[in-house]
């Protein structure tokens, strides 16, 4: 008999995105209800440069940051979507050991 072990992250889980600057490690966290309540611009942590100088290389205004934005935005949002509606939505992760 064979078992596989599968992992899920439903999206009401997510409490917060991460944000790490590749260059000194650096780590921004922004709870996903403050996203919700409009407290915090993700946009301003995705497009910053970092307190070491590196920038994120997220250009103002681009296609791909305005996309980053919208995904945490969604991220955000999509729960209370959800929970209104007859599925529930997950991520299948990796699963560690
Ligand atoms: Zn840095």
């Amino acid at each position: 008999m064979t078992f596989e072990k599968t992992c899920f992250v439903a999206l009401e889980d997510v409490i917060a995105v991460r944000f790490t600057c590749a260059n000194c490690g650096t780590s921004v966290i922004v709870p996903v209800k403050e996203m919700l309540e409009g407290k915090v611009d993700v946009g301003l942590h995705i497009v910053r440069r970092c307190q070491c100088g590196e920038e994120s290389n997220f250009g103002t205004g681009t296609l791909e940051t305005e996309n980053l934005i919208r995904f945490n935005k969604l991220l955000a949002g999509l729960p209370a979507t959800l929970k209104a509606r007859n599925i529930h939505f997950a991520l299948q992760i990796e699963c560690s050991e």
